[in-house]
């Protein structure tokens, strides 16, 4: 290992001469209170930025071990030193210092859900931060002086100022992870509840704005209230506040395993709530407002995606006797309808080990949702090939052991098929599942039920390494993510929009990486698509994330990523449109 006089002695050296003297840089150096590893060195200045790491040993950071105890409290743990490190790059870091990316410093922060993150690692040795870095051009050549002020005094003060337990803030950190630690605790007692999700009362679910994430506040922002009917109380680990009281249990909203129907007027918040349920099975920032609301782990947000590609899907169940005989037992398609393409997203979800489906009829395709006792008397079951949502939920959930969480304010022949509704109004939740059942009673629908046979249990399929080719051109990998909606995949772009669960580019990137890790680890031609993500789930968890980039050097910077469930995995491998699979 060199030392910081070295650094400073090749910078004054390779001061004025091309870019790529730079290079001259990679390698290891002692600080007095660190250690500065520089990656990788970019080839210009408008490259992707180069990759370093900043690590500082426990001696000198100081962190006390019950931070990160468990995985769950270290993820917290590096997520909250991530946003530190975010902020403290802000004070100290001058920012531009010339053409492309001169002068830039980054670490790849998250937004309101925490994330494990390849950007920190927090071990019993020592804790390190993994930077992106512009090293400062003017034209092509190298501004040593300008490299000098950012690798040696603008990263020490980072180390010192962010990485040392004695000067960050240490009662937000704490509370920090204990929040973290307390959702957990509550997505872990939710199965043996019989629950699929919980919404703490007081919760804040709206959001600033479409653009914002940020919670909503104000005095229009109106805080969950839980019917009595329907509150439970959950143990936690650590002392939260909660209706003007500290307490280490708190109350909620359970939502039922079964099916449950969100109903109410018109912007009376019923997507506002679906919307928090689909990112609580993430954790969240202690002041988010949805930190106590808590889904699941394996429940799916499906929504009707016209255009997306099929791969031999069996959607019988919901779709058959298309036109021209088009066989939907293992149905293809390039161009998905609304319908066939919310039926076999339905499918796929149940395949990779969805237990939970998350639905809003703003999204969903009307045909496929309803269709009323007069469509019927019009339309023959013949000349309709599609079996309703309605008629197969409740199968979905006894047979299969699937719930669904329905958003429905504008058709109430799902009354007959709820567990239990709730209604929004003016924003808060009123038990009505009694009420409604009665109005089912009093006005029986006309429609006939129109299931023909049972949703068969499907044959797995098993998708061939073959339609997974990550090359391009040259390069024998080309995986990216342009924004968190789409993914480079070799010369495919697969469109990811309509998985809704992704909240995060780093996390979109990590599952292009993770579908080629797939393809080289798990596609044998013999494992169906959940066996293969859950082993890949499984090697993401034994081996961490770093694994993700096919060339990383044992320990380097692995790029940035953030870790996804196996439903995003499989629903992104499933809109792959060079995706082949046998039987
Ligand atoms: P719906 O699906 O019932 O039509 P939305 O959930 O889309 O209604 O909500 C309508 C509007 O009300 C949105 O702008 C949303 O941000 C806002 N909103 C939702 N819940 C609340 C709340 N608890 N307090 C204040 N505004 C809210
Ligand atoms: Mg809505």
């Amino acid at each position: 290992m060199l030392h910081v006089d070295d650094l400073r002695k090749t910078l004054a050296r390779i001061d004025g001469r091309g870019y790529k003297a730079y290079k001259d840089l990679q390698g290891s150096y002692a600080y007095p209170q660190f250690t500065l590893f520089i990656d990788y060195v970019q080839g210009d200045p408008f490259a992707s930025p180069s990759k370093i790491r900043v690590r500082v040993p426990s001696t000198v950071a100081q962190i006390p071990p019950d931070l990160f105890s468990s995985r769950v409290r270290r993820i917290a743990l590096q997520d909250f030193f991530i946003r530190g490190v975010h902020q403290t790059i802000r004070q100290v870091c001058q920012g531009s210092r010339g053409i492309g990316k001169s002068g830039m410093m980054a670490i790849d922060v998250g937004g309101q859900e925490v994330l494990e993150r390849t950007a920190m690692v927090v071990t019993a040795q020592w804790i390190e931060a993994r930077l992106s870095l512009g090293l400062p051009a003017q034209g092509r050549t190298v501004l040593g002086r300008q490299a000098e002020v950012m690798l040696c005094q603008e990263v020490p003060k980072i180390a010192e100022r962010a990485l040392q337990w004695t000067h960050v803030d240490q009662d937000r950190a704490l509370a920090f992870v204990d929040c973290v630690d307390n959702q957990e605790a509550v997505r872990a007692q939710l199965d043996a509840l019989g629950l699929v999700a919980f919404i703490a009362d007081e919760a804040m679910l709206p959001r600033v704005s479409g653009a914002s994430d940020r919670p909503l506040s104000g005095e229009n922002a109106k805080p969950f209230t839980v019917p009595d009917s329907l509150r439970v109380s959950l143990p936690i680990p650590h002392p939260v506040s909660q209706n003007g009281m500290t307490t280490q249990s708190l109350t909620g909203l359970g939502i039922p395993k079964g099916i449950t129907l969100i109903v109410g007027g018109g912007y009376h918040g019923k997507s506002t709530v679906l919307r928090a349920l689909e990112r609580g099975v993430y954790a969240h920032v202690p002041d988010d407002g949805r930190e106590y609301v808590v889904t699941t782990e394996h429940a799916a947000k499906i929504r009707a995606e016209d255009g997306r590609r099929i791969e031999r899907v069996n959607i019988s169940g919901f779709i058959d006797n298309l036109p021209y005989g088009q066989e939907t037992v293992r149905f293809s398609t390039d161009n998905a309808s609304g319908s066939t393409s919310q039926a076999a997203s339905i499918l796929e979800a149940v395949e990779a080990g969805a237990t939970t489906l998350l639905l809003d009829e703003d999204t969903s395709a009307t045909n496929f949702m309803v269709r009323d006792a007069r469509m019927q008397a019009l339309v023959h079951k013949e000349h309709e090939p599609i079996t309703p949502f309605v008629d197969r939920v409740r199968e979905l959930y006894e047979q299969r052991g699937v719930s669904t969480v329905l958003v429905m304010g504008g058709c109430g022949d799902y009354f007959d098929v709820a567990d239990t509704v709730i209604m929004m109004q003016e924003y808060q939740p009123v038990d009505v599942t009694e009420r409604a059942r009665r109005v089912a009673r009093e006005f029986q629908t006309q429609r006939t039920i129109e299931r023909t046979a049972s949703l068969a249990e499907p044959d797995p399929r098993i998708p061939l390494r073959d339609g997974l080719d990550p090359s391009r051109g040259h390069r024998e990998v080309k995986i990216d993510a342009k924004s968190v909606d789409t993914i480079v995949f070799g010369y495919e772009v697969i469109d990811v929009s309509g998985i809704e669960q992704l909240v995060d580019v780093s996390q979109t990137r990590a599952v292009g990486f993770a579908l080629h890790l797939a393809s080289r680890r798990f596609l044998d031609g013999q494992m169906g698509v959940k066996a293969v993500v859950q082993s890949l789930v499984r090697l993401l968890t034994e081996a961490g994330l770093d694994v993700l980039d096919p060339f990383c050097k044992d320990g380097h910077h692995p790029g940035n990523f953030a870790r996804p469930r196996t439903l995003e995995i499989a629903a992104a491998l499933n809109r792959l449109r060079t995706l082949r699979v046998k039987h």
